[in-house]
């Protein structure tokens, strides 16, 4: 038989091309460079943004730049274990995590593995890090309350389950405070909380989780950390794995509380990648898209229309500023997408006012649609108040004879100063912080001296509730305050006021 030459360039021809069907040359690269936990992988054509990669000894790596002829890695573990020349492979798997009920109680990373010596956690699900957040058709906007147990917030900067609210602050403001506080008096609220602690020290995470164990709340908690010691790749991806797990539960129709510690840090670990992986840095050193890295994150906490289920997350980020400054980058962006902020002063936390919250400078864009009557009863006007006192009080420092009036605003400023002041890990409850806050609208503390507000009103408060148990229950239950019910708290704080004064 005869085969010209034709004929046999055109059976080779055929046989690359079945040859290259099977082994697709573009599922594979080499790393050209690595170093500082980035890798530069030669080939890799069809590698997709956000993909996981495969180098040897199980390192997977996160695909965050795209160029015309390598892609640029992060590697979610070991840089040492990757060498020159080595062979990556596609997962054609965008990262995910472990998700769901088996999560609550534990301490994990970034990966979603158990970091707290307990074993293994077994799951059956897992959910992409990174999703689309849900569009405005799938939501509803908030309507029932995330009380957060601190009197200050939960009457003048209210937050509704679905809400975005940031706390913002110096360093050793009590930020964090706040945070575990709110998620400590999630108890018996059907409220699942995560708290994901972002490039803090190892030993400040365990406190906290100790802290938490310690009021029963680590049940329906999940603690995510990426500690100062760990990668940049790790510290970046760790807010979005805790939303991920979060997203879970909203979809299951239940109520989440996210908290971020703190976003802060979150931008300089992806302004330390964006560096290594060459990205032209922009204002701060920042790269330019430091912006979306932290919208594309809090988009995803929402409420969901009832249709959808109904479930919410609700997210806490927490920004640091340095000495005061809001108008600093990332604190003007977070600022910018967030439903309001909680603003922490040193001077106030210095002086003794703890939480340390500016009234001013703090405000809560919806909340105030979901909260409660009751305490709308008794905290319309304290923001003026609060306001009207702090104004009187620049310019008394200056004069020594002052006329009655302002005499007044100042004593009963610095009542509410006082009823305002909240030891941490110290909840209140609704009824207590409407009997509080009733009691000092009503001026019956401003002739008290101000170390004795707080042990007044609390004995006030024994001496209610042993004979008007019911009172309380209904501001509770109802979640307002009924005519009946406030003649009755009038009447017996005048007689138990009185009583002190004779
Ligand atoms: P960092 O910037 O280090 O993260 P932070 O702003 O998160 O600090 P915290 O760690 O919450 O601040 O609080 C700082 C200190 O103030 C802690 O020792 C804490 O116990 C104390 N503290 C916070 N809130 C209160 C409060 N309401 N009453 C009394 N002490 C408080
Ligand atoms: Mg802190």
């Amino acid at each position: 038989m005869k085969i010209n030459a034709n004929e046999i360039s055109a059976l080779i021809k055929e046989q690359i091309k079945s040859y290259r069907h099977k082994v697709d040359s573009n599922d594979v690269g080499t790393v050209i460079s690595v170093g500082d936990g980035i890798a530069n992988v030669y080939g890799l054509e069809k590698a997709m943004l956000g993909e996981l990669l495969l180098f040897p000894n199980q390192v997977y790596g996160m695909v965050m730049n795209l160029e015309s002829d390598s892609v640029g890695v992060v590697l979610l573990g070991n840089d040492q274990l990757v060498k020159e020349g080595d062979i990556v492979s596609r997962t054609k798997e965008v990262m995910e995590v472990p998700v769901g009920e088996n999560m609550l109680g534990r301490v994990v990373n970034s990966l979603g593995q158990p970091i707290d010596g307990l074993g293994e956690i077994k799951t059956t699900r897992t959910r992409p890090i990174e999703v689309i957040a849900p569009g405005v058709i799938k939501r509803k906007s908030v309507d029932t309350p995330l009380e957060t147990g601190i009197t200050m917030i939960d009457a003048m900067t209210p937050i509704g389950r679905g809400q975005r609210e940031l706390i913002i602050g110096d360093r050793q403001t009590g930020k964090t405070a706040i945070a575990i506080d709110a998620i400590i008096n999630q108890k018996d609220k059907n409220v699942i909380c995560i708290y994901v602690a972002i490039g803090q020290k190892n030993s400040t995470v365990a406190q906290i989780v100790d802290k938490l164990k310690k009021f029963k709340a680590m049940d329906y908690t999940i603690v995510v950390s990426a500690s100062a010691s760990e990668p940049a790749p790790l510290l970046y991806i760790a807010p979005y794995a805790g939303c991920a797990m979060a997203e879970e539960f909203m979809y299951q129709g239940k109520d989440v509380l996210i908290v971020y510690d703190d976003l802060s840090k979150h931008a300089v670990s992806y302004r330390a990648l964006s560096l290594l992986l060459k990205r032209a840095p922009g204002r701060e050193a920042y790269p330019g898209d430091v912006f979306y890295l932290h919208s594309r994150l809090l988009e995803r906490a929402c409420k969901l229309a009832p249709e959808f289920g109904g479930g919410s997350i609700t997210a806490l980020p927490i920004v640091e500023t340095q000495s005061g400054d809001i108008s600093a980058y990332i604190p003007t962006n977070v600022i910018s997408i967030t439903d309001g902020q909680i603003f922490l002063q040193s001077d106030l936390f210095n002086a003794g006012q703890r939480p340390a919250i500016d009234s001013g400078l703090s405000v809560s864009r919806v909340g105030g649609d979901a909260q409660f009557k009751a305490t709308k009863q008794v905290a319309r006007s304290l923001k003026i108040e609060l306001a009207s006192y702090l104004e009187m009080k620049s310019f008394s420092q200056f004069g020594s004879d002052l006329d009655a009036s302002t005499l007044a605003i100042l004593k009963h400023g610095e009542a509410l100063m006082a009823v305002l002041k909240q030891k941490q890990y110290d909840v209140y409850q609704l009824d207590k912080q409407v009997f509080d806050l009733f009691v000092a609208k009503n001026n019956f503390l401003d002739d008290l001296k101000k170390e004795e507000v707080r042990p007044t009103l609390n004995r006030a408060y024994e001496v209610f509730k042993a004979t008007h148990q019911d009172v309380l229950d209904n501001i509770n239950k109802n979640k307002e305050i009924s005519p009946e019910d406030e003649s009755a708290l009038r009447k017996e704080m005048q007689e138990f006021f009185e009583s002190l004064n004779s």
